[in-house]
């Protein structure tokens, strides 16, 4: 049975010249950076090497990124920026909800198109106010954030500071997890203090991630060590890890725009072929994302199914879907019961052929017809 994997939010494979780039640094070239003879030496500039793509890829320097086990740790070294009053958008991904609760943090609300309300975000910035947290793109929805216009907020709120002499920072933190093989990301433009990004999401390795961190960002370290990572992430460097990061966000920059056309026409494709289902996320969202809901339906009945017949797809969010909660996006966006319940996100990616996307519109369509005469019987 052929396998159609339509879960690319969650993991990506790693792709073979990623592999290929990452091998030699396991064995030939397993230095430690840090180490004194010329072999260490060349292992360490490689490495920065590295870091300078990756960098490049959203306008920054090699010296403004931090990199980490993955965009958990990134989000969490971002808040250690703060000491008092955050903001984070409700849509947020556990790692910065929880990370800002922590904090004592205030949700921002979504509109019901999944985008952060404007509004309620400057009613909600006080003078107190240190670091507002909003994802670029959202992982159960693919809704990407008017970033531009949360930074002019912010600008707006900055120069008001400073003429009331109040020196209280006010940072823009994004997590950019799921765009940066989607979208050109360039920091300067969305006006971001800290950027997350994630190595694990655009067909590199997991456990690799970055923080940009712009000059106005103070950080304090999550780990004390031998100060690797300007100090703020000790711990030898994980240096295939990095070579393959870097390797994943050339390939990701070369194959941007012709993925997303390929993504926006499989998407057309599911969207038309797909039956008796209620599309959620209609606009302002990555090519590549499709949630559906089927009301009346169980969709984790639904992904078992499906299973069965070699289509793997998510309910919501995968990891939300494995703690047997429901969606904290979907109920934000003010969706029923019975939509959240009956919801599937497909996400499309490089293990997918149009004939893949034809064929798993097919599954679904057939499973679904199954289910209510299973139901109605
Ligand atoms: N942020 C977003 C938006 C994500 O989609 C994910 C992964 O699911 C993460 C953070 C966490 O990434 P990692 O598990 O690599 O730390």
């Amino acid at each position: 049975m052929r396998m159609i994997y339509l879960d690319h939010a969650a993991a990506t494979p790693v792709s073979k010249q990623v592999l290929q780039a990452m091998e030699p640094y396991f064995g030939v070239k397993f230095f430690n950076p840090s180490a004194a003879y010329l072999p260490a030496k060349g292992v360490a500039a490689e490495y920065q090497a590295a870091k300078s793509v990756i960098a490049r890829a959203i306008g920054a320097k090699a010296s403004d990124l931090i990199i980490t086990a993955g965009a958990t740790e990134a989000n969490n070294l971002a808040f250690t920026s703060v000491d008092k009053d955050v903001l984070y958008l409700g849509t947020e991904h556990d790692s910065v909800r929880r990370v800002a609760e922590a904090h004592g943090g205030r949700a921002i609300k979504v509109l019901p198109n999944g985008l952060i309300d404007l509004d309620d975000l400057k009613s909600k910035i006080t003078d107190d106010t240190q670091m507002i947290s909003v994802a670029l793109v959202n992982n159960e929805l693919g809704t990407i954030q008017p970033l531009v216009e949360v930074s002019a907020i912010i600008r707006e709120v900055k120069i008001d500071r400073m003429k009331r002499g109040i020196k209280t920072q006010l940072l823009l933190h994004s997590d950019a997890s799921q765009a940066l093989n989607l979208l050109d990301i360039n920091v300067a433009r969305l006006g971001v203090d800290l950027l997350t990004i994630n190595a694990a999401k655009i067909y590199g390795p997991k456990g690799v991630g970055a923080l940009y961190v712009s000059h106005d960002a103070r950080l304090h370290p999550l780990t004390l060590g031998g100060g690797q990572e300007n100090g703020l992430r000790s711990g030898t460097e994980n240096v295939p890890g990095l070579i393959g990061f870097a390797e994943a966000v050339k390939l990701a920059k070369e194959h941007l725009n012709g993925n997303r056309k390929k993504y926006a026409s499989w998407r057309k494709i599911l969207l038309s072929e797909l039956k008796d289902c209620e599309l959620i996320n209609k606009k302002h969202c990555l090519d590549n994302f499709v949630v559906v809901s089927f009301p009346g339906l169980d969709a984790e009945r639904l992904v078992f199914l499906l299973e069965e017949k070699g289509v793997y797809v998510a309910t919501g969010a995968a990891c939300a879907a494995s703690k047997g909660e429901k969606s904290h996006v979907l109920k934000s966006i003010g969706l029923s019961n019975e939509q959240i319940a009956g919801s599937l996100r497909l996400t499309l990616g490089e293990t997918n052929d149009e004939e893949q996307i034809h064929e798993a519109a097919k599954l679904i369509n057939d499973t679904v017809v199954n289910e209510k005469k299973r139901i109605n019987n």
